[in-house]
């Protein structure tokens, strides 16, 4: 599944090749998934309007479009997005083909068909409720020391479920919590109000540090992801538990335990990072 590493990396890489082009034609080939408005309107609205911006938040893509119109794409579990320039035919697995009035054309797929797209006004960006609700991202200054003690003391949750919760932590998923905690010494199973405050400032270190370098290195392909080019990441080759059940721990060499935290499967080293106090 993409997360945010991955979402930051197709996003630069797209901002280099479709900001400035203009739509000359929308092939909505998978029409359930655009989910507003109907795929009639999302075509005829957005042909003719040149794509002026785009950004990420958390998990979202955002391209901002001529007339404030945005077009909002979340990739779900397999959701892809390709450039494609206009000496390369239209993919067969393509879904949704964004053509420009250049012959390039930028393409969505999605094997699994659970992504979405939007198209909505500047103004009613607060349709989405995933998009409205997103706490602070990491690396952002938000994602503070204080914000993180004042958020856990609140919560009895398990420290691996709470780095979950995007209404808390905006674009933080599975494999990027397991990493995490790994770097930080911390159990998955540690309650977050059991958290010390130099727990916590490692905790908020190992965070950016992981998200900062899987961004340098393009993201993580695990299974499937690919970037805007159909290139894979290379942070897979940087896991320290993430898919490494039985695999020696980089620190320790204790086998790596497999295990399930909230109904994600999670992975950790049983000697770095101890049982729950
Ligand atoms: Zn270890």
């Amino acid at each position: 599944m993409p997360e945010m590493p991955e979402v930051e990396t197709i996003c630069r890489f797209l901002r280099e090749h479709v900001v400035g082009k203009t739509i000359a034609e929308v092939d909505i080939r998978l029409p359930r998934l655009v989910k507003w408005p109907s795929p009639g309107d999302f075509r005829s609205l957005m042909v003719g309007r040149t794509f002026e911006s785009l950004e990420r938040r958390a998990k979202y893509l955002l391209f901002h479009l001529s007339g404030e119109w945005v077009l909002v794409i979340h990739l779900r579990m397999t959701g892809r997005l390709f450039y494609r320039d206009n000496s390369q035919s239209s993919n067969g697995c393509a879904r949704v083909v964004f053509e420009f009035n250049t012959g390039d054309a930028m393409e969505y797929s999605d094997t699994r068909t659970l992504g979405t797209l939007y198209l909505l006004k500047e103004t009613e960006l607060n349709r989405i409720y995933g998009l409205t609700s997103l706490g602070p991202e990491p690396l952002s200054a938000e994602f503070s020391t204080e914000y993180l003690t004042a958020g856990f003391a609140k919560r009895k949750g398990k420290i691996k479920t709470v780095l979950l919760d995007q209404a808390f932590i905006g674009g933080l998923g599975n494999i990027y919590v397991d990493e995490s905690l790994s770097r930080a010494g911390l159990h998955p199973e540690r309650r977050a109000n059991t958290l010390v405050e130099a727990e916590i400032v490692r905790l908020r270190e190992a965070v950016n540090f992981v998200i900062e370098k899987s961004i340098c290195e393009n993201g993580t392909t695990f299974r499937d992801y690919r970037d805007g080019a159909g290139n894979k990441g290379g942070f897979q080759n940087e896991l320290c538990v993430y898919g490494r059940k039985g695999m020696p721990c980089p620190v320790c060499g204790t086998a790596i335990v497999k295990m399930e935290v909230g109904g994600r499967g999670t992975h950790f080293c049983p000697h770095c990072q101890q049982e729950p106090r």
